[in-house]
């Protein structure tokens, strides 16, 4: 699962925990993008900020890890690259790559976005607020995945820390205490 994890919130762990459930993963891997091609500009957090965060908030799932390969490649982000460094390093397993339905609809503007569909099975979980593009699901054979509604976002989470508003249960504890800690927002 990719994402900039600006932080990471409880809507990306219930994503993935659904999806590692639905399809039997033996792990999920969280993949901190470097500098996004999309949204550089609103990026707030340093790349060792955002991986660590991941970390706190993942520590406690024995299947939940966090890779680097994004933060350390360094550069713009394309999943392309993403897919196939997790290839390499596992390379005897099949990769599902989880999107929420926002991201997915603008898979088309992505870097050699007709290969990603050969390196990794793609799926779509619902996201409030924001409609699945069955286009684009059907075209590249996309599986939809319902999850539980959680309407947070990142971008909800840092206005409120900096505005010194609650984000308990919204992140993990630990990521509150850490964001807190560390004056991230
Ligand atoms: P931002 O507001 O900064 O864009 P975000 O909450 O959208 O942050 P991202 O890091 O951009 O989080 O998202 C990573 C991935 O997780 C994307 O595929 C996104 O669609 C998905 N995702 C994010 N939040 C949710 C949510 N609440 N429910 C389902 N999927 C989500
Ligand atoms: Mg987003």
């Amino acid at each position: 699962m990719g994402g900039t994890f600006d932080p990471i919130h409880n809507g990306h762990l219930v994503a993935a925990s659904e999806a590692a459930s639905r399809y039997d993963l033996t792990k999920v891997i969280f993949v901190p993008t470097g500098v996004s091609a999309f949204k550089n500009r609103q990026i707030v957090a340093t790349p060792e900020n955002r991986y660590l965060m991941s970390v706190i908030a993942t520590a406690a799932n024995p299947i939940f890890i966090v890779s680097r390969v994004d933060i350390d490649r360094g550069g713009i982000t394309y999943t392309i690259d993403t897919l196939k460094d997790i290839k390499k390093d596992y390379s005897d397993y099949e990769l599902y790559f989880i999107t929420g339905a926002d991201a997915v609809s603008q898979i088309e503007s992505w870097k050699d976005y007709k290969q990603l569909f050969s390196l990794a099975k793609f799926v779509a979980v619902t996201r409030p607020d924001y409609a699945v593009n069955c286009d684009i699901i059907s075209k590249y054979s996309i599986d939809q995945l319902e999850v539980p509604a959680m309407a947070i976002s990142s971008t909800n989470c840092r206005q409120r820390a900096a505005r010194g508003e609650p984000i308990w249960y919204l992140v993990p504890d630990g990521v509150v205490q850490y964001i807190n800690k560390h004056k991230v927002y």
